[in-house]
């Protein structure tokens, strides 16, 4: 048997990352496709998430600059909650206390974790908007103004959080896009030619995109997917008439534009819905084996959709062309949610559950 060494590592920080590009042949081929469809499994990171790597760059970047105090600094972070758990397991290393503030639709699960790595949370109501003083970010600014020592690493205005992907994702992308040989079964441009992720901060896209384009392909085309209801995707008539609205996938859209999303850096947004997100994620399950979060199928139902517009289709008929999708999280994540459950256990029978209903 062969296998890479791996040395010793000091911590759980020194596993963050460096994950796996994955080929989603049985998709493509399903869906037609002849350009190669390849994911990025974020959900292999220590903490689980894609989060790790911002939460680990602002936690040593605060460090270096002395904004922590290890046994009096108390790190407040308003969060979807992969953030959170990113923040809380390097805090937990690190020996400062946490607390997260996160709305009530976020997952029991991510609250769990949470609490499991010492960290407090705080619920707060879904319906409030960014800027009122009972969202997560409102009761986290409260927080910190009112406990001694209190300190918001602030993923949406922090820069090390697009840095974090422009210094690890982007050109773990890249290193293993041109480390795979093109064969005739499998040709290879030997180029990420597109990448599609989900926008939350928004930290993911902007920063692997401007690690493709200025470090390795400047024609790469990037591609933003906002869920239906929220409001970052442009031209800001894709995001429909009305304020933002309610939707169940975790983890992107917002109601406000957080300063680290660089719209200069992606091509071309795609709006998703739900229904398809959480197809997507059986398709990921069923097709590939990967047990992948609500928001892995939001990114994998927007770049379905999106090589099918007239942009995406020239990507699409090209043989060995590299696209690339981002997975951030992991069913881990979802396990309790309606969504998850509906399809693990859905009335419909397969062959198998016919054949052995009688034994
Ligand atoms: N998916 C999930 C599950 C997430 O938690 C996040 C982060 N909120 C994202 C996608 C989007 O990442 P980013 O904040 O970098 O846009």
């Amino acid at each position: 048997m062969s296998f890479t060494s791996r040395p010793i590592l000091d911590n759980a920080l020194d596993a963050v990352g460096n994950t796996p590009l994955i080929r989603l042949d049985k998709i493509a081929t399903e869906e037609g496709l002849k350009c190669n469809l390849l994911g990025k499994l974020e959900f292999v990171s220590a903490g689980g998430s894609v989060k790790d790597r911002i939460a680990k760059a602002m936690v040593l970047a605060a460090e270096k600059e002395g904004k922590l105090i290890p046994g009096k600094s108390v790190v407040i972070e308003p969060t979807s909650g992969n953030t959170g758990i990113g923040l809380a397991m390097a805090c937990a290393i690190k020996g400062y206390s946490v607390v997260i503030t996160m709305p009530k639709k976020m997952s029991l699960e991510k609250e769990a974790l949470l609490r499991a790595l010492g960290a407090e949370v705080i619920r707060t109501p879904n319906e409030e908007p960014w800027d009122s003083p009972r969202s997560h970010i409102g009761v986290a600014q409260r927080l910190r103004r009112e406990i001694e020592h209190g300190i918001i690493l602030d993923q949406y205005c922090n820069e090390n959080n697009p840095l974090a992907h422009e210094y690890t994702t982007g050109p773990e992308i890249i290193a293993s896009v041109v480390s795979t040989p093109s064969t005739s079964s499998r040709p290879s441009s030997m180029k990420v030619d597109a990448f599609i992720g989900g926008a939350g901060t928004g930290g993911t896209v902007t920063g692997v995109s401007r690690a493709l384009k200025k470090t390795h392909n400047p024609d790469c085309i990037v591609v933003g997917v906002d869920p239906i209801g929220s409001v970052l995707a442009l031209p800001d008539n894709l995001n429909g008439p009305n304020e933002a609205k309610p939707y169940v996938v975790e983890g992107i859209g917002y109601d406000f534009i957080p300063a680290v999303l660089s719209f200069a850096d992606v091509n071309h947004w795609v709006k998703t819905s739900d229904e398809d997100a959480f197809k997507a994620v059986q398709t990921l399950m069923r097709k590939e084996g990967l047990l992948v979060g609500g928001s892995s199928g939001s990114a994998l139902s927007g770049a379905l959709a999106w090589l099918k517009t007239e942009q995406g289709r020239i990507i699409a008929e090209t043989e060995g062309l590299n696209v690339v999708v981002l997975l951030p999280d992991g069913i881990r994540n979802y396990m309790s949610k309606e969504w998850f459950l509906k399809s693990a256990f859905s009335d419909e029978r397969s062959d198998l559950a016919v054949r052995i209903s009688g034994i």
